[in-house]
């Protein structure tokens, strides 16, 4: 089963400072949509509102709805851990447990998510997540190798496992390959192509000819001094790069910014 998720009309504050106003977007179930924008629009912001991390930070405040499958993913009824099983995150730097093994990394979140496994499940499970992720034909010998002994890709691919591991309907990634080298890269993108048939993935990323390989649609978000971030455009990537309704998103996406 697909998922899709809605926002409207997300406002966004630090303390006083307003920094995402009114962004609406309808992410359609299945597919990648992607995230573009300058620096400091506001995009991981938003990120961290969809899996409800964003009310984890400090002074942070909120406005506006979250629908995962037509339901607020803020009403009270929500337990946040559920929400964050069933939206996961992977960040730009991979951040797997550096000394723990690779086969406990990827089954790190299952007790938080309330996730009970015998030996066998947790066996199938560490397997299925590897290699969904692309990664098991490197590491099946490895299972006891530290996370941290990967190379940074392999690392990045284990951050993945970890999240599908908890069966994840959305995908949230920040800049998931931005630290990463080009052939890194170029495995994260295929296993993008890949998981995109499963479950909703949402990147955010500052490589506009990724952007174009990895998604079907885009939303382009632009902050300026006075005003907060918010979304100048969005719909199918091919229209936000071929045919941009806004001379912003033209500038943006031909390198003029
Ligand atoms: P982007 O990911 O598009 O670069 P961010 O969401 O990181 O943008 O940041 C949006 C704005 O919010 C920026 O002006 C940033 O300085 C500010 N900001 C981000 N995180 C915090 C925080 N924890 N406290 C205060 N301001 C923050
Ligand atoms: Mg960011």
């Amino acid at each position: 089963m697909l998922y899709g998720l809605e926002t409207r009309n997300v406002s966004a504050w630090f303390g006083d400072r307003k920094v995402l106003d009114r962004v609406s977007l309808t992410v359609a179930p299945g597919g990648v949509t992607a995230l573009i924008g300058p620096s400091g629009c506001g995009k991981s912001t938003y990120l961290r509102i969809l899996n409800r991390m964003h009310e984890m930070v400090r002074g942070a405040a909120l406005a506006g709805e979250v629908l995962l499958d037509g339901r607020d993913i803020y009403d009270p009824q929500q337990r946040p851990t559920e929400v964050r099983r069933r939206i996961g995150m992977v960040f730009q730097r991979p951040n797997p447990f550096p000394a723990m093994s690779v086969y406990d990394n990827v089954i790190s979140g299952l007790r938080l998510a309330g996730i009970k496994a015998d030996r066998r499940r947790k066996d199938h499970l560490v397997e299925s997540s590897l290699r969904r992720a692309g990664l098991w034909t490197e590491v099946s010998s490895r299972l006891r190798t530290p996370g941290g002994a990967l190379s940074g890709g392999q690392q990045q691919r284990l951050c993945i496992a970890r999240s599908l591991a908890v069966s994840p309907d959305i995908l949230l990634m920040d800049e998931p390959c931005s630290a990463l080298d080009p052939t890194s890269t170029r495995r994260i993108e295929e296993t993008i192509a890949e998981l995109r048939s499963e479950l909703t993935i949402v990147i955010v990323t500052h490589n506009m000819q990724q952007a174009q390989r990895v998604s079907q649609s885009c939303a382009f978000f632009l902050a300026t001094h006075d005003t907060p971030g918010h979304i100048v455009e969005s719909g199918p990537t091919e229209q936000l790069f071929e045919a941009p309704r806004d001379s912003r998103t033209a500038d943006y996406v031909g390198g003029r910014f």
